[in-house]
């Protein structure tokens, strides 16, 4: 009874990861979802798309004031993305960790871009840095009814 209470009260957090035109150009798309299917996150929301300079804008607003700013909205709109939602219990922080450094050249090999990029400015990725900025950018990149509630057969094997 106890243990179950103790699990019930874990929170589901959810995280907007984002394969960078890069990504999608080199044909890492399947490579990349891939790692995080395996790693035993919930996708709730997938969709290949191109985005508009403003949408760039406003999901990489904190960043508005650093000289690269111009370079990467060139960049995030020079091609198409795949937008995903993943959930899981601490996803924003894992999908960090497996996504690795914003440095490609200084993430641990293992990571997405410590495997597959060498550049700050191609580093084929994004990750939510917070549960709040995960709401915040799968509200911003996906429409109402794109996001799926669901629950995988194996659910029960991945979680006691
Ligand atoms: P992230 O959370 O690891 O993606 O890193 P940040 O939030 O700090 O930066 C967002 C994105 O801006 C990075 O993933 C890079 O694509 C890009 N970026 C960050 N710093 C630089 C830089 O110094 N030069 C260039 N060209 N791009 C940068
Ligand atoms: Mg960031």
């Amino acid at each position: 009874f106890l243990p179950h209470l103790i699990a019930s009260l874990e929170q589901v957090d959810q995280t907007y990861i984002m394969v960078k035109p890069d990504g999608v150009q080199r044909g890492l798309v399947g490579e990349i979802i891939s790692r995080f299917e395996k790693k035993g996150f919930k996708l709730t929301g997938l969709k290949l798309f191109q985005c508009s300079k403003e949408l760039a804008e406003e999901h990489y607003k904190d960043l508005k004031q650093k000289s690269f700013f111009p370079k990467l909205i060139d960049y995030i709109t020079s091609g198409p993305v795949v937008c995903m939602a993943w959930e899981g219990v601490g996803v924003v922080a894992s999908a960090r960790k497996l996504i690795g450094a914003t440095d490609p050249l200084q993430a641990e090999p293992g990571t997405i871009r410590g495997d597959l990029a060498v550049q700050t400015g191609r580093n084929v990725v994004h990750g939510s840095d917070s549960p709040e900025n995960g709401k915040r950018e799968i509200a911003l990149w996906f429409k109402e009814g794109e996001v799926c509630e669901w629950t995988p057969v194996q659910a029960p094997w991945l979680r006691e």
